[in-house]
């Protein structure tokens, strides 16, 4: 550190000067990401301080993570699942499968994911010493839910699927693998991180959710399609009493125990959640939707007559093609298998997938 401190104006001006090599969302469509939604903002500058890891000290903050948890929890159809919010879909999904490996302790316990299942699972799987098996895929890139019957055995701890795969937009078979974890008495843990703030606002969403009665538990985040500051994820269970099985106890806090992975947690972005769905509502939400999969399918149109097929008609708003090249000056990203993949969350405006497709045409003019 140096001895003497930085006058504040030569400190800020070389903060900002780091800021501005960052890259503006402008043309970033690779990300799941998108600047919060102005409403966001504000509310997380009026909770900057508070820390959801001593809850006794912040009574109103904690009273809107409850109040998160029941919007959540109401939007996936169970008003009274338990849960807590988390940094993210990583944090989720570790914490589901914790809550998985402990109601049945088994020796050499295993999960069964779909080929589809995001790196999270990878680091759930090493940190929690799980087996994890792999189902494939059909060919629109959803869970195969046959295959993944066939997988299940007496060691596995969980099923996990999809709802709005990170490379291809898809949403797995939920209903049919609920029967398949009723059948053989699964926790089943659905990863909607990015979906779970989609599905519920298309025209004719799919059943995905605690409506369907096999459904253990639900990651879902709102720094996603939530529009909320980064780190926002929240973890919902069918059964409150779940995170009972998590707890441990915190001698030097205002509460006796605590079944979270992260210990200080903020209360910032869990307000910046919450007023983004009390500000827009359903209806709010639903416009913001069907602008992104408008834009979406627009996007697809545009690069077919390209000559760019996608690789699959998405459920939500993720978009991938057969294209070897993007133009300068675009953030695209690739799938494992090599698809360009274009997420089109709010910020990628009509404007932006106009002026994407214009330069996409003069590339290959
Ligand atoms: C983004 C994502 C995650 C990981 O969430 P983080 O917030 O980055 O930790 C997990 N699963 C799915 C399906 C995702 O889209």
């Amino acid at each position: 550190m140096r001895e003497h401190g930085c006058p504040e104006e030569d400190l800020f001006s070389f903060l900002l000067s780091k800021r501005q090599e960052d890259l503006g969302y402008r043309n970033i469509l690779s990300s799941m990401c998108t600047p919060p939604h102005p409403v966001a903002a504000r509310a997380h500058a009026i909770f900057l301080e508070t820390n959801l890891g001593d809850p006794g000290l912040f009574p109103g903050t904690v009273a809107l993570e409850e109040l998160l948890v029941r919007r959540l929890g109401t939007l996936m159809h169970h008003p009274g699942a338990g849960g807590y919010a988390t940094s993210g879909g990583t944090e989720s999904n570790i914490q589901a499968l914790r809550i998985a490996k402990k109601l049945k302790p088994v020796g050499s316990p295993n999960v069964v994911v779909p080929a589809s299942a995001h790196f999270s699972f990878l680091k759930a799987c090493d940190i929690l010493g799980l087996d994890m098996r792999v189902a494939p895929l059909d060919a629109d890139f959803r869970m195969d839910a046959e295959a993944a019957a066939g997988l299940i055995d007496k060691n596995t701890v969980a099923l996990v699927s999809v709802v709005g795969t990170t490379e291809y937009g898809m949403v797995d078979p939920i209903a049919a693998l609920s029967d398949v974890a009723l059948d053989r008495d699964t926790f089943l843990h659905i990863d909607a991180a990015f979906g779970g703030m989609v599905v519920p606002f298309l025209d004719n969403p799919v059943p995905f959710d605690f409506s369907l009665p096999g459904v253990s538990s639900i990651s879902v985040d709102p720094h996603k399609m939530g529009m909320s500051t980064i780190p926002a994820g929240c973890l919902l269970t069918r059964d409150p009493n779940y995170f009972a099985c998590l707890n441990v106890e915190t001698p030097y806090l205002t509460v006796k125990r605590e079944c979270t992975l992260a210990g200080t947690r903020p209360g910032a972005s869990v307000a910046a959640a919450v007023a983004v769905l009390e500000y827009l509502g359903m209806e709010g939400m639903r416009a913001v939707v069907t602008g992104c999969m408008e834009n979406a399918r627009r996007l697809i149109e545009g690069m077919e007559t390209l000559g760019c097929p996608r690789a699959v008609t998405p459920d939500v708003n993720v978009a991938t093609f057969s294209c070897d090249r993007a133009p300068a000056g675009w953030r695209v990203s690739r799938t494992r298998a090599g698809h360009m993949r274009i997420v089109c969350m709010p910020h990628v405006t009509r404007d932006v997938i106009e002026k994407f497709l214009k330069d996409m045409s003069d590339m290959h003019a």
